[in-house]
């Protein structure tokens, strides 16, 4: 038996058989069943004699242009029959009863490793074309089952999802009836998919470091998210507990409290609305009382797009997210769903959207170094026909409900008036189809350090604002959320953060419009508290955490907790303010709080 620590993320307790997910080289690593080995070697076999054919009909178009370039392909085709290739996968595949995709990704680990270690540049260059002919037997060995998901489909039992990373739009393709908990060796409380696990209600723990190392394919073991704790080949005991993991309560009646508006003891109504990612998760933000859908998330819909490169009008696109839209307008009515333009970045985009034109031209590999810049908004604004398609859309279903328009990752006021001409644009071009549509509602998300610090001027040219701490923080603080080497600097206390949120809440009230919360902060009863201290009434949230926000409001006074705020404002350390919070909210509400 073994222990791994790491943070937990999403509580409960599960047990499994570990399926292991490299996604850094978009490999999955699970254990295949002796009855099934035949059929591996099958695929392998099959994705070579692809592979060559491919191999061959490039080179006959090489050499009819550039003869000299034809024996590189010669070169790969000679590899594709290099006993220290395939061969060598097969017997990966027989001897560790792995799938094939690892097989051949182990082989090539092994060769780069050789590779490195060559003085010659010329021998050091033939890495690239290893590297070329691997992914090619890859992308062939990936036909038929396409995508993780299919992959995970194979697995024939319940299984924990072990991964060095996973990005939300993978995680958005994984069958969770399947896979009942993940762990990953990256990433901090606020890692995007450590959100998703909890608006998932599956048991989660990230920070692990080496764990997808660590762990073989197949090891049983039990994934405890409230104990932070991976336990390998877990025994009896553990097993019994991950049994009985049915009766996990989360502390609070939620059944009795989820219909009742929010108020604090004194009367204070506060606004609490879901952060979803999915259409299907408005069940789940209904049941939890939500009174609004806050932030939906619509990247996620791209991550499986059915857009396929002879679409290149975008109608069917169109077409497919009005319906989304539509339904989940109708499934939330009378109430608002707030719906937030694509937060992507390029490659992200690249990912999701592959070669469709919609996707627009791309930026070299050198251009987009930097991953910071081209993001949310900006990114839409440089794929005009791409954001056209999703106001469009938007715009079409506003017809069936309560709709509000949100744009991430805004910096300036030019890209606010650039984005309202976009939607104007949309609407003119529905009027030219006789298509009448109401008036939206427009807001941003206030998530880049310069936008709150011209909020006042920014709540000039919009309906609304939603403070987006998970972004603010990492912005405000320069802590990568993702990366755990500086992921303890993330501190959602820090009095810089405290403060732009007054600033911002403040500029919005002046205004007039209205402004909510909706960063991973809210979720935490703890810091929605000193929220509502400072000031903000609204708020978006994990709907699970809705039921819990509830009750704690509800044993607190209005009066004492601004007051709270304003002594919390003057202090100058996190520790002062964390010790200050904790003389009025409860000590086991903050230890549940962080799990
Ligand atoms: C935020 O930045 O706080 C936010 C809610 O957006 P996301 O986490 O999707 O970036
Ligand atoms: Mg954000």
């Amino acid at each position: 038996m073994q222990r791994l620590k790491g943070i937990g993320v999403s509580p409960g307790i599960v047990s499994g058989r570990a399926v292991i997910l490299i996604q850094r080289a978009q490999v999955l690593r699970y254990r295949i069943a002796t009855s099934r080995i035949e059929h591996e070697l099958q695929r392998l076999d099959d994705s070579r004699a692809v592979s060559r054919e491919q191999l061959l009909d490039i080179r006959a178009r090489v050499a009819q242009r550039r003869p000299e370039l034809a024996s590189l392909f010669d070169a790969q085709l000679l590899m594709l029959d290099d006993p220290m290739l395939v061969p060598h996968a097969t017997d990966i595949v027989r001897e560790q009863h792995v799938n094939a995709e690892w097989a051949v990704q182990q082989v090539f680990d092994g060769f780069s490793a050789v590779f490195d270690e060559v003085a010659d540049p010329y021998l050091r260059e033939r890495k690239g074309d290893v590297a070329d002919l691997v992914g090619r037997l890859r992308m062939n060995l990936r036909q038929g089952v396409a995508m993780p998901r299919d992959l995970l489909r194979e697995v024939d039992e319940a299984s924990v999802l072990i991964a060095d990373e996973l990005t939300p739009s993978l995680a958005a393709q994984v069958d969770w009836t399947k896979v009942r908990g993940f762990a990953t060796d990256a990433g901090s409380r606020t890692y995007h998919t450590a959100i998703l696990a909890r608006s998932l209600d599956v048991p989660a723990i990230v920070g692990l470091h080496d764990a997808s190392q660590h762990v073989q394919p197949g090891d049983l073991v039990v994934l405890d998210g409230s104990a932070s704790e991976l336990i390998i080949d877990p025994g009896p005991e553990d097993l019994a507990r991950a049994a009985h993991s049915e009766d996990y309560c989360p502390g609070v009646d939620a059944e009795a409290q989820r219909h009742l508006p929010a108020t604090t003891a004194d009367g204070v109504r506060i606004r609490l609305e879901a952060n979803i990612e999915f259409p299907d998760d408005l069940a789940a933000a209904r049941y939890a009382g939500a009174e609004g859908i806050g932030l939906y998330r619509s990247e996620f819909l791209l991550a499986g797009s059915s857009l396929g490169a002879n679409e290149p009008d975008g109608a069917p696109e169109e077409e497919r997210q009005y319906e989304i839209y539509r339904s989940m307008l109708e499934g939330m009515a009378p109430s608002a769903v707030t719906v937030r333009t694509f937060d992507v970045d390029e490659d992200q985009l690249a990912s999701r959207l592959a070669q469709h034109p919609l996707a627009g031209g791309w930026f070299t590999e050198e251009e987009r170094a930097s991953r910071q810049g081209l993001r949310g908004l900006r990114l839409s604004l440089t794929r005009p026909e791409l954001f056209q398609v999703q106001l469009r859309a938007l715009l079409r279903a506003a017809r069936h409900g309560n709709l509000r328009i949100m744009f991430p990752f805004v910096s300036s006021v030019e890209q606010v008036r650039h984005a309202r001409a976009m939607i104007a644009e949309a609407r003119a071009e529905l009027a030219r189809r006789g298509e009448d549509v109401p008036p939206v509602p427009v807001g941003i998300m206030i998530e880049i350090p310069a936008a709150a610090y011209t909020a006042d001027l920014l709540a000039r040219e919009v309906d609304f604002f939603t403070i987006g701490t998970n972004d603010l923080i990492q912005y405000c603080l320069a802590v990568d959320r993702a990366d755990e080497r500086v992921s303890w600097l993330y501190e959602p206390l820090h009095p810089a953060i405290l403060r732009i949120i007054v600033m911002v809440s403040r500029a919005a009230r002046r205004r007039r419009i209205p402004v909510s919360l909706c960063g991973e902060m809210a979720s935490d009863p703890a810091l929605l508290t000193l929220l509502v201290g400072l000031g903000l009434t609204e708020f978006s949230m994990t709907p699970g955490a809705i039921p819990v926000a509830k009750e704690v409001l509800a044993e607190l006074r209005s009066d004492e907790l601004r007051m709270l705020a304003r002594r919390i404002l003057r202090l100058p350390t996190i520790e002062e303010i964390e010790r200050e919070l904790l003389s009025v909210v409860s000590k086991s509400l903050m230890t549940r709080s962080h799990l």
